[in-house]
């Protein structure tokens, strides 16, 4: 299948040729020929499988072939900040050659330059839900002239708490759409979810979250706690000036990787959700341009982010969620590039790999020649219990997380409505 053939328009195909797009990706064959005859669409993708382009180009279309008056058509809901301003980056490159009007709205920054963006007339608004569900309140934003509704990442909107802003946002689209849906996985509460906002969608599957890309090399480095910091180093050295994605599971964790690697001249930052976001996407900017050598990221604030050609993702922590492994090694090695996922494993880690083992259905290479090997006995029986232990205690953290932010959002959404 080519792009040429799939009744895209010219203008959008210059714009897919500037990108030096080839071919579509499985997402877009599947996905354009679908939603460009109008239908809902389920789609089981994560990013870096191209999915992106797989909505976007038959939306910039849609506006392309209708004309009209400027009001909002197109209206894209995803979770994070980062993802969103992403998603307007693309939607402004395959858009060039056509006069779509776009912008994306988003909260942790004021909101002036939105609102003019706004009042100036917009096609396609991409939005994170807390900015959205307070302009609209303000007035700023109408969606009765709304043709196309796209919900992006709906595994990670339950998980970051937007539930009930999900349902009203929900309320306020006028009946008669179409519906894009998109999730990594698939629980039941994500279909009850997308049984609510979809009409007899087509269901199309692609990259189901526990398959892991072909494309990336995995390996794991177990070691102990005291040694990670500079096995670490010993990596950094081994792979030279590579740029890597580095995740930590704590934002404390975070500042502190970043900081002692710049201690030993290594150019790095950390992103996570403390940090500002001018600051986030100033690091995010820099990081993109190759002026920093190691980004050092939380799941969440990583979420979404599309580097060309990230060779190198390390997992400083390993993930206790087997999925967040996936979405994390995700990032590099995308779009049929080749990638590196480098895990670093201390004792009380080892069963976190077995579980992830499980769930991509593949062993992770163990790197055996290294200065920091783990020291300790395999576990005991007691020992394994203790994990275990831990293991449930940070699920019910977690769980607790999510209940406070849900508790958040509902107290700040009572406080909007006095
Ligand atoms: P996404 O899943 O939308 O985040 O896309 C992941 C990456 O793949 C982005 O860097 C896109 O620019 C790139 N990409 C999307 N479609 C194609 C394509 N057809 N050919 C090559 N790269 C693509």
């Amino acid at each position: 299948m080519k792009f040429e053939n799939m009744n895209i328009i010219e203008p959008v195909l210059k714009a897919l040729k500037d990108k030096n797009y080839t071919e579509p990706t499985s997402i877009q064959s599947k996905a354009i020929p679908i939603i460009l005859n109008g239908k809902d669409v389920l789609g089981s993708a994560q990013t870096g499988t191209g999915k992106t382009a797989a909505f976007a180009i038959p939306i910039i279309q849609h506006i392309y072939n209708t004309g009209g008056k400027v009001k909002i058509k197109a209206l894209i809901v995803t979770p994070t900040r980062e993802l969103a301003i992403q998603i307007d980056d693309n939607i402004r490159e395959y858009g060039k050659y056509t006069r779509v009007k776009h912008t994306v709205i988003f909260g942790g920054v004021k909101q002036g330059k939105q609102v003019d963006k706004l009042n100036s007339g917009v096609h396609i608004l991409t939005a994170t839900p807390g900015r959205l569900l307070d302009l609209i309140n303000q007035g700023f934003i109408k969606l009765n002239e709304l043709d196309i509704f796209v919900l992006d990442e709906a595994d990670r909107m339950l998980d970051m708490g937007f539930i009930h802003d999900i349902r009203k946002i929900i309320k306020l689209l006028p009946y008669k759409r179409q519906s894009l849906f998109f999730s990594a996985t698939m629980p039941r509460n994500i279909v009850e979810l997308s049984s609510k906002i979809l009409k007899n969608p087509v269901k199309i599957e692609v990259n189901p979250v526990s398959s892991t890309a072909e494309t990336i090399q995995q390996y794991v480095y177990f070691t102990n706690k005291s040694t990670k910091k500079d096995l670490l180093l010993h990596i950094l050295q081994n792979i030279e000036n590579e740029q890597v994605l580095l995740f930590s599971r704590t934002k404390h964790g975070a500042d502190k990787i970043a900081r002692n690697l710049k201690k030993h001249k290594i150019n790095s930052a950390a992103i996570h959700g403390d940090k500002a976001q001018n600051n986030r996407q100033k690091v995010l900017k820099q990081f993109k341009a190759g002026e920093i050598r190691v980004l050092v990221a939380t799941d969440i604030a990583a979420r979404g982010i599309d580097i060309q050609k990230l060779k190198y993702v390390i997992n400083y922590d390993i993930p206790n969620v087997a999925e967040d492994y996936v979405h994390r090694i995700g990032r590099s090695g995308r779009a049929g590039e080749a990638g590196n996922s480098i895990s670093l494993c201390e004792p009380e880690e080892n069963i976190y790999i077995r579980d992830i083992e499980k769930l991509i259905k593949l062993k992770i290479n163990v790197v055996n020649n290294h200065p920091f090997l783990q020291t300790d006995k395999p576990m005991t029986q007691a020992e394994k219990k203790e994990v275990e232990k831990e293991k449930q205690r940070r699920k019910q953290e977690f769980f607790a997380n999510r209940k406070k932010k849900q508790g958040n959002s509902q107290t700040q959404n009572n406080r909007r409505r006095r």
